[in-house]
């Protein structure tokens, strides 16, 4: 590994965590993926990736969960600078840094959101002129929710969480996160998720009309009475102390709580700001996760800062 030309600044990209304010799943299909209807939020917890020349691909990270960072060609940074390179024929001669906010195997699309960004990155410093279509495609093949971290906002991902339609948010939404520790695998979570609903008739998975509501309202009571998630069973089935953590921000006053994505992070949506420090303080002392953190949605997708 070497070390990136300290004597180029480089381009910086901001990208936002999400939220799935509703995740519908349906039955596994012959390739192994399922069907899914996936209301996603971005949320204001970030992850920063810069881009710079360097005379290889090197990659480092920063923050607190660094050292759960894969630092090889498997980190969705280095793949999506690699998938740019090899489409416009360009050397992936860069050093990507990450400075890691967003929680690692959180279910909060960390990975994700850190392939969207060096996607970004790495387009403006080799000046690509690639549309925001072919970025987005990119994004599609690098994994489902990556194309998500590009957009930002708020939208509805179908097929295996790819195919996005933009959904209209009426205003903004208070959140408290309460970061497990240790993460978990979204495989093994979709593979709890068979077994538990094995032999059932899962039905097609679809957007809630009454959340869709609730966001275009922009009211979070309505939300918070909406939100959904069908791989929640299969999170506390593989982690059953996020019970507890559940039950504490509910206790706290928050208007809704559910397991983000695949979990281990838990989401509460709250009506105001000081709702939000006083639920994340009340999760803290709690002892039933690692930390809390506020966050604000929607959130505007990757970004060169
Ligand atoms: P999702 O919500 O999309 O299911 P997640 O938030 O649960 O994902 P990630 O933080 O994206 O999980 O990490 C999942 C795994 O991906 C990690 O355990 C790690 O091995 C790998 N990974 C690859 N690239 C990255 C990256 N840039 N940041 C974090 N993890 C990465």
């Amino acid at each position: 590994m070497t070390r990136a030309d300290t004597g180029t600044r480089g381009v910086t990209v901001r990208v936002p965590a999400k939220v799935n304010v509703q995740l519908a799943v349906g039955a596994a299909r012959p390739d192994g993926f399922h069907d899914l209807a996936n209301v996603f939020l971005a949320v204001g917890l970030y992850d920063e990736v810069t881009a710079a020349p360097a005379d290889e691909l090197t990659i480092t990270c920063s923050g607190p969960d660094a050292a759960q960072v894969p630092l090889d060609r498997g980190n969705l940074a280095a793949r999506a600078a690699l998938a740019l390179a090899e489409r416009y024929g360009i050397e992936p001669a860069v050093h990507l840094h990450i400075a890691k906010d967003i929680p690692v195997a959180g279910g909060m699309a960390g990975g994700s959101a850190d392939g969207a960004a060096a996607l970004l990155a790495c387009d403006a410093l080799w000046s690509t002129g690639a549309s925001r279509e072919e970025l987005l495609e990119i994004c599609a093949e690098l994994g489902s929710d990556v194309p998500f971290s590009l957009i930002g906002g708020a939208a509805l991902g179908t097929g295996r969480g790819e195919l996005l339609t933009p959904v209209a948010t009426g205003g903004t939404f208070h959140w408290v996160f309460a970061l497990a520790d240790g993460g978990l695998s979204t495989p093994v979570v979709f593979g709890e998720f068979d077994r538990l609903t094995a032999g059932t008739d899962l039905p097609v998975p679809a957007a809630a009309p009454a959340l869709l509501d609730a966001l275009a309202s922009g009211d979070p009571a309505a939300l918070a009475k909406t939100l959904s998630n069908d791989l929640q069973a299969a999170a506390l089935s593989l982690r059953p102390s996020l019970a507890a953590t559940l039950a504490a921000g509910t206790g706290a006053g928050a208007l809704g709580a559910l397991v983000s994505g695949s979990g281990p992070t838990t989401a509460f949506l709250v009506p105001d700001e000081s709702t939000a420090h006083r639920v994340a303080a009340a999760l803290t002392a709690s002892g039933t996760c690692r930390t809390a953190r506020t966050a604000l949605s929607p959130a505007a997708g990757a970004t060169v800062v």
